[in-house]
């Protein structure tokens, strides 16, 4: 539709300091220039596609997290596939019209939904499907298959709701347009028709199989791509495959959220990985080299001799390379120096020579200790 993206802050005509309330002033403004009952014959169509882009760029910039996402990655940070982003997805008339609810609702009444062919048409709703994805499907990406519901055209009545041998007739409150017109003061309000609610017609008949429904709810499979990189609580939009929309309205989405299953030995922030590395304490004192889990198998770090207890040591790049992000992080080793049980009479000889012999060589052996002493000393002498 449009060559290059423009700018959201442009498109608002808003610095990019701008506050939340200049934003949402600047969005409002031009929703009602754009609005389509001031832009009749040609002008609707340009002032539509004006109007989306002014809802995008207000969906993002009102949105703290998206819009410090575009503010670092311009267009790329809020692709609409990642979070659930609005985005130019599909997003028919009912999207269109179910915007203006949001700011002309106080004036129009509950009227959600615009008239298409004489109807009240509503977007179908959302649906959200929650995934649960180990670590390792999270970091290397997966294809996955998703049973989500979906609804078929009946196929007692082929779609008409009606008994079949019987007929829809047009609805005898509203002509068949589906709403009425209402004086309220100094307004016409539309209000969806109470007899037929919206559909235009009644059945007098319902279909057996559907009960009058023209579609009944199935099961279907659903390929999904999941991106390498995707951390917890991020969403993937499927466009169109949420509910049904009404009486010709398009569907709503679908949202495929993503939660990490905790992992035995990684813990994840963000890029970066951090694990937990018992430790001898005689390793410790000695040093040497000692085994390290990565997600990508075995791996060795030289620890250097009396390395304490809760010392990090960083592998460079042995994180998760995100999905916005241009480098994997890194993995972090906790050491956790481990103090030795169920000890034997020998080792228990062994290690009562050994507290002897660090006796006589003083406080040197022992750097934490021996600033804590000062610091005890400090305390009590005040
Ligand atoms: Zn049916
Ligand atoms: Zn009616």
């Amino acid at each position: 539709m449009m060559a290059t993206k423009r700018d959201y802050y442009d498109v608002l005509g808003v610095p990019k300091n701008a506050s939340e309330d200049e934003i949402k002033k600047a969005y409002r403004k031009l929703a009602m220039k754009y609005h389509p009952d001031r832009n009749q014959g040609d002008a609707a169509k340009d002032a539509e596609v004006k109007f989306k882009e002014a809802k995008e760029a207000y969906e993002m910039l009102s949105d703290g997290d998206k819009r410090s996402a575009y503010d670092q990655y311009g267009h790329a940070g809020v692709d609409p596939n990642m979070r659930g982003g609005g985005g130019p997805g599909q997003e028919g008339f009912g999207g269109f019209a179910e915007a203006f609810g949001d700011i002309f609702g106080d004036i129009f009444g509950q009227q959600r939904g615009g008239a298409r062919g004489g109807r009240q048409v509503f977007r179908g709703s959302d649906l959200s499907y929650a995934m649960e994805i180990t670590l390792e499907e999270a970091a290397s990406g997966k294809e996955a298959q998703i049973r989500i519901p979906t609804w078929e055209s009946c196929d007692v009545c082929h779609g008409s709701g009606a008994r079949p041998g019987t007929q829809a007739k047009t609805c005898g409150s509203c002509n068949g347009a589906g709403v009425m017109q209402m004086r309220q003061g100094f307004f016409s309000v539309q209000q969806t028709c109470p007899q037929c609610r919206g559909a235009g017609r009644i059945i007098p008949e319902p279909c057996p199989n559907c009960s009058g429904q023209g579609k009944v709810k199935k099961q279907k499979t659903l390929e999904v791509k999941i991106p390498a990189g995707i951390d917890d609580g991020m969403r993937i939009r499927s466009a169109g495959n949420g509910e049904p929309g009404h009486n010709g309205g398009p569907p709503g989405d679908l949202y495929i959220e993503i939660r990490l299953k905790k992992h035995e030995i990684f813990e994840r922030d963000g890029d970066d990985l951090h694990c937990v590395v018992p430790i001898s304490i005689t390793r410790a004192a000695l040093g040497g080299e000692i085994e390290v889990p990565t997600l990508a198998g075995k791996a060795a770090i030289d620890i250097p001799e009396g390395t304490q207890n809760g010392k990090q040591f960083r592998l460079r790049g042995k994180g998760i390379k995100g999905v916005r992000s241009s480098y994997p992080g890194d993995l972090y080793c906790h050491i956790s120096v481990e103090v030795p049980v169920k000890l034997s009479e020998h080792q228990r000889k062994l290690l009562k020579e050994l507290d002897e012999s660090l006796k006589k060589g003083g406080p040197r052996h022992s750097p934490g200790e021996e600033s804590w002493s000062d610091k005890l000393r400090g305390f009590f002498s005040t």
